[in-house]
C-alpha cells in the first residue's frame, strides 16, 4: 500500500489508530491529519483540573518524539475538507490533496449549540478542545458568577471545578433529574446533594430562555421561572453532535454517528471510522450506539488497526467510563440501560458505594463512587462474561473475587478471551 494510511482527526481515537498500526507491525506510510494547532492532548483533565489552575499546561496524549520515532507523520492545523471516494483522496485545507489506500475517520464531536438569545456574546462558550478550556480560563479569572447550562458529566465537573476555585456557580438543567439517563437516580441524587453542599445551585426542570447583556459580554441569564441571574460567564454543555459531516458528503451511511460494522470499516470498506464519531450495534446490548468515552476511542482505535493489517476479530470490548465531579470518582463499566433490578454494596453517606444492574438474573453493569476496586473487578467479571447472582454481590468483594475465580477455574478457555 504506496499512499498507506491517512487518519482524520488526531484526539484520542486518531492518535492510538495511529500508534496501534505501528504496534500490529504496519509499515506503511502513516499519515494523522488534525485540524487543530496543538500536540495531540488529553481532554478529560480539561474540565476536572485545567480550567482552574492558571499555570497547568495541557496534558499530551504522546510526547512529540513518539510521532517522529514511529514514523507517524502527524500534521497540525490541517482540515480535511472532502472525500473523493472513488479516486481514493482527500482535498484538505490550502488546497492540497491527499492519497490514501485506507481512511480512518476519528472526526470525534462538537458541543451541541442552542438557539438562545444572546448565545452569540462573549463570556458564553462551550467546553470541548484546549482552545475552549484556554478561554474558559482566562473569562472565569474575570468572573464571580457562573452559570451552566446543562446538568451532565461535563457540566457538572465544570460546575464543581469552578466552585473549588471560589466562583459562584449556578446549574440549570431542564429535565427534573441531573445527569440524564447516563446514571441510575441514586446516583443522580446523590451528586446533587454532594454539589449543594458545596455550594453549587442546582436548577432542575428549568431552562434559560435568553442571555442579557453589558457592552456585548454577557451580564446575566434569565431562566424559565423568570429568575435573574446575574453571570459574567455562560457555559453550554448540553452534549455533543458527532461530526459526521465529511463522511455524509461522501455518501457514507450515516445513523446517529457513521455507521460501522464490528471490525469498524463503514459502508465504504475501506474506509473506517472511530470514536466519538462512530456508531454501531453493541455486542453487549443489540442495540445501536454511540460511546462517548476514552475507553471506547481507544479500543476502537486498536481494533481499527488490526481490522487494516488483516485480522478480522470484532469489537467486544468492555464499556466503562470515569467522571470526577468535586470529592466524587464515578466509575461506571457496563451499560445499564433496560436494567430491572440493583444491589448496593458500600455506603451512600460515607460517598463510598457500588450499584449493581440487573436485567433478570444478567449483570448489566456497574456504577461506582469512590470505590475504585468494584470498578475494576467488574471490568474483569464482565470481561470475562461472569454475571455473578445479586447474593454473591451481597457477599462483598473478597466473595466476588473468589467465585470471579472459580468462574475462570471451571472456564479457563473463556476467561483467556
Ligand atoms: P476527539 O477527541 O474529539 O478528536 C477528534 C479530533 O478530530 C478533534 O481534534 C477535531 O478537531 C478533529 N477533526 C474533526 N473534523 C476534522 C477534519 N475534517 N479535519 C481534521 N481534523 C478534524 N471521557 C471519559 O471516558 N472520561 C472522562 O472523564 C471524560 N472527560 C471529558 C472531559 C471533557 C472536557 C471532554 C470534552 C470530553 C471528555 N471525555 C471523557 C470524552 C472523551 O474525551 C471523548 O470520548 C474522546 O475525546 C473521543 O475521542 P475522539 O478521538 O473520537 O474525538
Amino acid at each position: 500500500m504506496k499512499n498507506g494510511v491517512v487518519i482524520v482527526g488526531a484526539g484520542h481515537a486518531g492518535v492510538q489508530a495511529a500508534a496501534s498500526l505501528r504496534e500490529e507491525g504496519y509499515d506503511g506510510p502513516v499519515i494523522l491529519v488534525g485540524d487543530e494547532n496543538e500536540l495531540p492532548y488529553h481532554k478529560p483533565p480539561l474540565s476536572k483540573t485545567f480550567i482552574k489552575d492558571q499555570q497547568a499546561k495541557p496534558q499530551p496524549l504522546r510526547g512529540e518524539a513518539f510521532y517522529t520515532g514511529s514514523a507517524i507523520d502527524f500534521r497540525p492545523g490541517i482540515r480535511v475538507e472532502r472525500i473523493d471516494v472513488g479516486g481514493r483522496r482527500l482535498e484538505i485545507s490550502g488546497g492540497g490533496v491527499l492519497p490514501f489506500d485506507r481512511l480512518i475517520l476519528a472526526t470525534g464531536a462538537r458541543p451541541r449549540l442552542l438557539p438562545l438569545p444572546g448565545s452569540e456574546l462573549s463570556g458564553v462558550v462551550s467546553l470541548r478542545s484546549l482552545g475552549d478550556a484556554r478561554l474558559i480560563r482566562e473569562l472565569s479569572a474575570q468572573s464571580e458568577e457562573v452559570v451552566i447550562l446543562g446538568g451532565g458529566f461535563i457540566g457538572l465537573e465544570i460546575a464543581a471545578t469552578l466552585t473549588a476555585a471560589g466562583r459562584k456557580v449556578t446549574v440549570v438543567e431542564a429535565v427534573d433529574r441531573l445527569l440524564g439517563r447516563a446514571v441510575a437516580p441514586v446516583i443522580a441524587g446523590h451528586v446533587r446533594q454532594r454539589l449543594e453542599a458545596t455550594g453549587v445551585r442546582i436548577l432542575t426542570g428549568t431552562t434559560i430562555e435568553r442571555l442579557e447583556d453589558e457592552n456585548g459580554r454577557v451580564s446575566a441569564a434569565i431562566t424559565s421561572s423568570g429568575e435573574r441571574l446575574p453571570a459574567q460567564m455562560v457555559v453550554i454543555g448540553i452534549g455533543v453532535v458527532p461530526n459526521v459531516e465529511l463522511a455524509e458528503a461522501a455518501g457514507i451511511a450515516i445513523g446517529n454517528g457513521i455507521r460501522v460494522d464490528q471490525q469498524m470499516r463503514t459502508s465504504v470498506p475501506e474506509i473506517l471510522a472511530i470514536g466519538d464519531a462512530a456508531s454501531y450495534r453493541h455486542w453487549f446490548t443489540g442495540g445501536d450506539v454511540r460511546l462517548e468515552s476514552v475507553q471506547n476511542a481507544t479500543d476502537q482505535a486498536r481494533l481499527a488497526a488490526r481490522t487494516i493489517v488483516g485480522h478480522t476479530d470484532n469489537y467486544s470490548a468492555v464499556p466503562w467510563f470515569w467522571s470526577d465531579i468535586g470529592d466524587m470518582k464515578l466509575q461506571m463499566v457496563g451499560l445499564i440501560a433496560g436494567g430491572d433490578s440493583h444491589v448496593v454494596l458500600g455506603d451512600v453517606v460515607e460517598n463510598k458505594f457500588s450499584i449493581y444492574h440487573y436485567a433478570g438474573s444478567r449483570l448489566l453493569g456497574i456504577e461506582s463512587v469512590n470505590r475504585p476496586g468494584d470498578h475494576m473487578l467488574g471490568r474483569k467479571m464482565l470481561g470475562a462474561g461472569f454475571s455473578p447472582s445479586p447474593q454473591i454481590v451481597a457477599t462483598g468483594p473478597d466473595g466476588l473475587k473468589a467465585a470471579l475465580a472459580a468462574f475462570q477455574q471451571a472456564e479457563p478457555a473463556r476467561a483467556a478471551g
